[in-house]
């Protein structure tokens, strides 16, 4: 794909994305910009299904809204409350002590960089980059699996893992794309770029992409 397409890319998907199939995150993110509860919503989101993930994060800040309260309902309940998010217990471990950190190192706040995001243990580059664009509306972009595939797809960048691909867009990617970039393309990913077989005939950005690496669609 040439670089210049990326705009028409991403102006064509960007009309295809409809509110209902807008990832959870960035639909939280689009009804209220709680720093907190994008955080703990993104951990939850890990490997688990939107849906899921909506219905464990209203649950869970149905019984505490602030690190102080998360702190005050023990483990057990957090993971029972969060359950069946995937690795439930795991995460409510991890949630407690995210909590924790924000409390003794952040004033109770969410950090708005990615320094400090990732130096709290639990927190991944994913999770810091949505945590900075969608709750702070600053320039970041969350490369997870869906990002990764759909750019090399289409040729726009050429890496062999997340970590790399975000730092390929980091360099070409216009920053006008930065934020609403992730929420395209997985919402994208989902619908049509799907991992496996992807829906070629019927792509509305066919005639930019490059299928790199598609032995077989549909
Ligand atoms: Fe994905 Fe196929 Fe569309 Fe390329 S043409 S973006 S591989 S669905």
């Amino acid at each position: 794909m040439q670089d210049s397409h990326i705009n028409n890319v991403i102006k064509i998907l960007r009309r295809e994305l409809a509110v209902g199939t807008m990832p959870i995150v960035s639909h939280l993110a689009a009804d209220q910009r709680d720093p907190f509860v994008i955080l703990i919503s993104t951990l939850l989101s890990l490997r688990t299904k939107d849906e899921v993930t909506a219905v464990a994060t209203e649950k869970l800040f149905g019984l505490a809204a602030t690190p102080q309260e998360m702190l005050q309902i023990p483990l057990t309940k957090i993971a029972k409350t969060i359950y069946p998010v995937g690795f439930y217990r795991v995460k409510a471990d991890t949630i407690h002590h995210v909590c924790r950190e924000l409390i003794a190192r952040f004033s109770s706040q969410v950090p708005d960089n990615l320094d400090d995001l990732l130096s709290i243990k639990g927190v991944g580059r994913k999770t810091a980059n949505l945590v900075i664009a969608l709750a702070y509306g600053k320039d970041a972009i969350c490369v997870d699996i869906h990002v990764h595939r759909i750019s090399n797809r289409l040729g726009y960048v050429q890496t062999n893992m997340p970590e790399k691909t975000e730092y390929a867009l980091r360099e070409k990617l216009p920053r006008r794309h930065w934020i609403i970039y992730n929420t395209i393309m997985v919402a994208f990913g989902r619908k049509t770029c799907k991992p496996v077989s992807p829906l070629c005939s019927q792509c509305p950005v066919l005639k930019y992409c490059d299928r790199v690496g598609i032995a077989r669609s549909r």
